[in-house]
């Protein structure tokens, strides 16, 4: 199946690929119901465009769109955020308690990428980022519900991923968006086994005990599917819930291992463990791509999670 920019995937919900970095890394979600739209997520600032062109594909006016609903703050999730409110007159921005003071003065976020990216590489993936007026602003707690005309979205505050993350739970598809709590899953790793998926551990705020308590709330909900920010829909949550939690305590595994070496070779070292181990699940899985395309579609993410393992692993030590 080619790849597609934007997939209607029913219950009233669009997928949007938010155009960062690589067509299939990154989505975001346009929520219909009665007239009322809601978008969860928002990509960066370089995603709006295609958003608006969405919008206007549909012939929504820019007014029915209630609610912006990013699940947390790091920007492949919420860069967009300022922008969209600035063409969205009629929105509410529905944020964690953790995380609004960040859309309201991004300036510490976007040092943050920028010391980690450099200037232009900013600019190129990230575009910009633009604060929020507080007026505009609500914070989500947990156990929070919003109507959107006949759904009902429930917020569920999920730590473990970062400490300023919820899930929405929404009632018309039985669904979760689970932002980054409940793994990544890429389209291009999935086989006649299903959905390829793996936790992420990105620095700084990454806690395996919460990680794994906040996995086990959702799936108390007993949800028919999630709808993951890196990738999409998946379906029969339960065996990816025991995936998640093996590879969790896995990583802690090699976190052990990790601690007997040297200080200084400790990152490089977790990141090949964590590379070597995911690759051999990934072919456990059915997965034949080539180690060069695996390499291409998780090597990032082996990189974020063994330096978000390293922090976690100093935070232990003091
Ligand atoms: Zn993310």
């Amino acid at each position: 199946m080619a790849f597609q920019d934007y997939e209607d995937i029913g219950f009233g919900i669009t997928r949007i690929d938010s155009g960062m970095i690589r067509p299939g890394l990154a989505a975001l979600y346009l929520l219909e119901s009665n007239g009322e739209c809601a978008l969860v997520e928002t990509g960066t600032h370089n995603s709006i465009p295609a958003i608006m062109k969405l919008l206007e594909q549909r012939g929504i006016e820019v007014g029915q769109v209630r609610y912006v609903i990013p699940t947390h703050v790091h920007l492949d999730h919420a860069g967009g955020v300022g922008g969209l409110m600035q063409v969205l007159p009629n929105a509410t921005l529905l944020v964690h308690p953790k995380g609004a003071r960040h859309m309201i003065d991004p300036a510490k976020l976007k040092a943050g990428a920028m010391a980690v990216y450099g200037e232009a590489y900013f600019a190129e993936i990230y575009g910009d980022v633009i604060a929020v007026d507080s007026q505009r602003v609500e914070q989500m707690q947990d156990g929070d519900t919003v109507l959107l005309g006949a759904r009902t979205l429930t917020f569920y505050d999920t730590p473990g991923h970062a400490r300023h993350h919820f899930c929405i739970h929404d009632s018309l598809s039985s669904g979760i968006f689970t932002g980054d709590t409940f793994g990544l899953a890429y389209p291009a790793l999935a086989t006649e086994n299903g959905p390829f998926i793996i936790p992420t551990t990105t620095p700084v705020q990454f806690d395996p005990d919460a990680l794994k308590h906040s996995i086990d709330r959702l799936l108390a909900l007993k949800p028919q599917r999630m709808f993951l920010t890196h990738y999409g829909m998946v379906e029969q949550p339960e065996p990816l819930r025991q995936s998640l939690l093996a590879q969790i305590d896995d990583y802690l595994g090699i976190v052990e291992r990790a601690k007997q070496q040297p200080v200084d070779q400790q990152e490089s070292y977790l990141i090949a463990q964590l590379t070597e181990y995911t690759f051999k699940r990934a072919r456990d899985h059915g997965c034949r791509l080539a180690q060069a395309q695996l390499q291409s579609v998780l090597g990032m993410d082996m990189q974020l999670n063994g330096q978000g393992l390293a922090v976690w692993m100093q935070s232990q030590t003091g």
